[in-house]
């Protein structure tokens, strides 16, 4: 999670700069002060932070309008993270092992504060991060973690399959990774170019000069095949139009996916491969 790289894309677009030369950078880590003055009103109510506001900051490669909490950073992906954990899943009530991949720092200063969490924060570039790592290598023994939380990371990577396989490496069995990225349903493939370099061009074919893919419909079977069963729940199933207002949250999706050797031990001592209800130490 970085802020300010659309004031830097002409320059990466045009120079073709890699992204490590970007990402390395630690101020782009780092968040403006906030502005407004202190007024905390409005009808904007940032569930990440519980500041209120009449409106939010541009924010994003497109300066997309009215999207940037001005207290703690949060934007609409993030603002869904934090709902959908705190309402969806044990988070706050359970003692589970967090493992963090490139923190966003408005929901680190949240999941630090949680007294039941171990935390860990991993990023290849960021030096604030716990560890720091590439996904695709990760330096952590198996079955190590309750929760992963992944969030706009997967399209940076060309052999993203190397990295979900990760992921579920260090899940422990019945574990539970929660992923975003660049997801539209309707594809019924994901456009990826795990060999176009150019900056320009992935601006050109995926929207931001770092990333190798849009993903589409087949996603949850990319998952699947490195051994995360994956449900894709849309910010419209889980919130109604008055809290996506509220909270200003845009169409979005992220995959809650659980490692599958749990399920596989379920099916073995149940001789069943169906489930009722979900188990595992995440819900
Ligand atoms: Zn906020």
């Amino acid at each position: 999670m970085i802020y300010g790289l659309g004031r830097q894309l002409s320059r990466v677009t045009l120079l073709g700069l890699p992204e490590a030369e970007i990402y390395r950078q630690e101020r782009l880590y780092r968040r403006s002060a906030a502005r407004g003055g202190g007024i905390r009103s409005g009808l904007l109510h940032c569930p990440v932070c519980g500041g209120r506001a009449t409106r939010y900051r541009p924010f994003g490669l497109a300066n997309r309008p009215n999207s940037a909490c001005p207290y703690c950073g949060s934007v609409e992906r993030h603002r869904f993270l934090w709902l959908y954990l705190r309402e969806r899943t044990s988070l706050l009530r359970q003692r589970l092992r967090v493992l963090h991949v490139a923190p966003e720092p408005c929901l680190e200063r949240r999941l630090r504060a949680l007294p039941n969490l171990r935390y860990l924060s991993v990023d290849q570039f960021n030096p604030g991060a716990d560890r720091r790592a590439d996904l695709t290598r990760l330096p952590f023994a198996a079955a190590q973690f309750d929760l992963v939380l992944c969030s706009h990371v997967l399209e940076h990577i060309p052999d993203d399959a190397a990295a979900m396989a990760e992921l579920s490496r260090v899940l422990k069995p019945g574990g539970t990774a929660v992923v975003l990225v660049p997801y539209d349903p309707k594809r019924p493939e994901t456009e990826e170019g795990r060999d176009v370099t150019s900056p320009a061009e992935r601006w050109r074919r995926f929207g931001h000069p770092y990333h190798y893919r849009i993903y589409g419909a087949d996603l949850p079977a990319r998952l699947s095949a490195a051994g995360l069963t994956a449900m894709v729940v849309a910010t419209r199933a889980m919130l109604s139009g008055h809290h996506r207002r509220k909270y200003r949250i845009n169409r979005n999706y992220l995959l809650h996916c659980r490692s599958s050797s749990r399920e596989k031990m379920d099916r073995r001592s149940s001789g069943s491969g169906m489930r009722g209800t979900p188990t595992g130490s995440v819900r």
